[in-house]
């Protein structure tokens, strides 16, 4: 069927073509970088590299932008408390957020404009929308968006437009307010002593002051889609639900307000929430968790990912200890497998068996998954059972050929679950090499050959084990038990092996 995706805009499943073929402009709210980025942020971080990873799978170049908020209220807040110029304040959490992007093995962003470096096409952006009418002065000298002068506002969120009363229903000079209140929004805040402070205040034909935090992400789009050709429509834009309303109505009401085009995007995707015991993750509510306390407390990437992944975008999540030592034991599994599939002797070519079905199945559902509205959470369940009949096929002693390991390691590439470090290598090295083909019920008497025997077994038992198969788990345990042999795992994932 194609690839196809949730649009925002028209609350429809809708199939995806971009407007230039082979190219997709992607643009990606990004942090507010006046403290570090917290795990609910990363949620939505994960999805957009799901997206990305998943079109260039697909064979599309993406252009693909993230913004950096770099000055709003809280940033010149905290600034002045500590005295700095906001660029100051600033900088250690950008360079954080790389760091923690890298933790989490997101594919960076082709740009990362920072607002306070694209103040010039602002400035630009609010003189053609006073030219046009659609922005005015207010008594306070900040500049504003007339939503009643752009017939189009309210489309994004689903605004009731009969709600929005004759002629201006008031303004709002802060960044966030609600779809009951719809209002005009301020696009140019006229600069106060306590911006000055911390550099946040920069000269404009229409008075001092400083960007709304909407105008930074029209200006910024817009900049870098001309700057690489590509017109002045997005493909695809996204970011978190929250943002829907105001953010992104408002993005939608400056931009096309100023290139008279009919969109800002084409199609809008949101993620929804990380939750904490049913409460949105948020700073303000004090239920934060940040990548580093995780990697801090020893928690993989691959098992953050898979967590994230296994609940699709568009339903909540939430984030519970039971949840995480799940996606934990889970990735620790596939990588298992993985390790045991790169391993296994490999069949020569021209002799088909059953892992070609095999191959076959997990290419064809992982693909169909994922172009069905990125639906990970049945990509997934398709490497799990993946990981069942591949195990099987492997203690059948059936060879998979190098085209269909290929296809594992495709399947897996744009999910990146594994644990960190190759995972299955790691798991089962207590087996060794023997662990490959099904090893006999019968010990062989050769002291060496023994010892390979039991090891190939206990590494078996850790694979049926990893797929709760506990029954297969205890026969190998009596097997070994019969031929003089203690299996004992430790808590590290491995197994150590011993005569008794
Ligand atoms: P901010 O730094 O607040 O501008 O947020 C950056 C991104 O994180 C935006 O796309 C938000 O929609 C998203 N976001 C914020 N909180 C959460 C959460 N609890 N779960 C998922 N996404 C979130
Ligand atoms: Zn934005």
């Amino acid at each position: 069927m194609g690839l196809r995706f949730y649009n925002t805009l028209s609350r429809s499943i809708e199939p995806f073509t971009p407007a230039v073929p082979g190219r997709v402009s992607m643009y990606t709210c990004g942090p507010t970088i006046w403290n570090y980025a917290h795990i609910g942020n990363f949620r939505t971080f994960l999805f957009e590299d799901l997206l990305r990873r998943w079109l260039e799978a697909r064979g599309l170049r993406v252009f693909h932008v993230m913004n950096l908020t770099d000055v709003d209220d809280r940033i010149i807040k905290e600034a002045g408390a500590r005295g700095l110029p906001i660029r100051e304040f600033t900088e250690p959490f950008a360079r954080a957020f790389f760091e923690d992007r890298d933790f989490l093995r997101i594919r960076p962003a082709h740009a990362y404009p920072r607002a306070t470096d694209f103040i010039a096409e602002m400035i630009r952006l609010v003189e053609g929308l006073l030219a046009k009418g659609v922005a005015y002065q207010g008594d306070d000298r900040s500049v504003y968006f007339a939503i009643q002068r752009f017939p189009a506002y309210g489309q994004l969120s689903q605004l009731d437009r009969r709600s929005l009363k004759a002629g201006a229903s008031g303004r709002v000079s802060t960044d966030e307010y609600d779809k009951e209140n719809a209002q005009d929004f301020v696009l140019w805040k006229a600069a106060r002593p306590e911006d000055e402070a911390v550099a946040a205040a920069w000269d404009a034909p229409f008075g001092r002051g400083r960007p709304g935090w909407h105008l930074e992400c029209s200006a910024m789009a817009l900049a870098l889609l001309a700057r690489e050709g590509l017109g002045e429509v997005l493909d695809i834009h996204a970011g978190g639900v929250d943002l829907i309303f105001p953010h992104h109505e408002d993005e939608i009401a400056q931009s096309c307000a100023f290139t008279g085009a009919s969109h800002f995007a084409r199609v809008w995707l949101h993620g929804e929430f990380l939750n904490v015991r049913g409460t949105k993750m948020s700073k303000r509510f004090g239920n934060i968790t940040t990548p580093r306390d995780l990697k801090a407390d020893g928690v993989d990437a691959g098992a953050l990912r898979l967590l994230m992944f296994q609940t699709h975008y568009r339903q909540k999540l939430d984030l519970t200890d039971e949840a995480l030592a799940a996606a934990r034991e889970g990735s620790r599994r596939l990588g298992e497998f993985d390790g045991r599939l790169r391993r296994a002797t490999r069949r020569t070519a021209g002799t088909p068996n059953a892992w070609a079905e095999w191959a076959g199945r997990v290419a064809g559902d992982v693909s169909e998954a994922l172009d069905d509205d990125l639906n990970a959470p049945r990509a997934i369940a398709t490497l799990f059972d993946a990981v069942r009949d591949g195990n099987r096929l492997l203690d059948q002693g059936l060879p998979p050929g190098d085209g269909e390991v290929a296809e594992w390691v495709r399947a897996l590439e744009v999910l990146d679950v594994l644990p960190s470090g190759g995972g299955g290598t790691t798991v089962s090295h207590g087996a060794g090499a023997a662990a490959e083909g099904a090893p006999s019920d019968t010990p062989p008497t050769e002291p060496e050959a023994s010892e390979n025997w039991a090891r190939a077994w206990a590494a078996a038992r850790l694979t049926a084990k990893g797929r709760r198969d506990f029954k297969e788990a205890d026969r190998i345990r009596d097997l070994l038990k019969a031929a003089g042999w203690s299996v004992r795992d430790n808590k590290d994932g491995t197994v150590e092996v011993r005569r008794v």
